[in-house]
């Protein structure tokens, strides 16, 4: 089942693009890129056409996980061209600087390059762009919300607590700026060990549910803590296309429909 969300604002941002989901989490180091590309994927599994942006100025993911490096070209000197990796177009600031340089800039610098990587890019026709968000309710989050027609956001949290009260932030900023909430995910949602099988909370139990709950908005699923979804997305391969038929994958797939 793929949803179209209707493209709410008329921007002419990007026209063959039919949906931008964009995809949040409040705190960093939950999973947000890891999913965001994996869900993406799935989509793209899944028959879509369906691109990722990088959102992330100070810290792209995109790049490693995808396995993708080189720089973008351009045919006619005006737009990029997106790199594709694993059946996706990508756009992310770690294609235009080197890996360890790091991005010294002021917020409106941020938000410039952030508008140039969005609008500059020959995206084509897509029935998906993933926007994976930096953490927190920033400049790029505001822009983002208020400049491109989104059709809705997927907010990402692990079942701590204090991630729970910052993905909470997260979706009520959206709310505010009247983009539509498409669902919380938990990740790192629980661990099996693979000796013993026995399975452990190790965030906390249920959180992600009963937010969702709480602030009547759909749970959209649970993934749990597993070695091979860090070192696949750390080898360029993320899960969903190093495993295709595993569990895990299944479970991607499974978010993705909801999505
Ligand atoms: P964020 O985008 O929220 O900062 P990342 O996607 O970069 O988070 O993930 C942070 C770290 O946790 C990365 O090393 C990633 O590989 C790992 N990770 C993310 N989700 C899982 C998971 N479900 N199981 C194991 N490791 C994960």
């Amino acid at each position: 089942r793929i949803v179209t969300h209707q493209v709410q604002r008329g921007v002419k941002l990007m026209e063959g693009v039919r949906n931008i989901i964009a995809v949040a989490s409040g705190k960093g180091g939950v999973g947000k890129s890891t999913t965001s590309v994996n869900l993406a994927l799935a989509l793209a599994k899944e028959g879509a056409r369906v691109g990722i942006l990088d959102a992330d100025i100070y810290g792209p993911s995109q790049p490693r996980m995808l396995g993708i490096s080189g720089k973008p070209t351009s045919k006619d000197g005006k737009k990029m061209e997106p790199m594709e990796g694993h059946g996706l177009k990508a756009m992310s600031i770690g294609f235009l600087i080197d890996e360890e340089t790091p991005m010294v800039w002021r917020g409106p610098m941020v938000m410039q390059a952030l508008e140039q990587l969005l609008s500059d890019t020959r995206w084509g026709e897509l029935d998906y762009l993933v926007i994976d968000l930096p953490p927190g309710t920033g400049d790029t989050q505001l822009t983002l919300a208020q400049k491109v027609p989104v059709s809705g956001a997927v907010i990402v949290t692990t079942p701590q607590d204090i991630a729970l009260l910052d993905a909470r932030k997260g979706l009520k900023m959206f709310e505010k700026v009247g983009v539509p909430i498409l669902g919380i995910i938990e990740n790192m949602s629980f661990y099996i060990c693979p000796k013993c099988g026995n399975e452990d909370d190790i965030f906390g139990h249920g959180g992600g549910a009963s937010m969702a709950e709480q602030d009547g908005v759909e749970f959209l699923g649970a993934i749990p803590l597993d070695r091979s979804i860090r070192s696949e997305a750390d080898n360029g391969a993320p899960t969903v296309v190093a495993q295709p038929d595993s569990r895990l994958a299944k479970i991607y797939i499974e978010l993705a429909r909801h999505v």
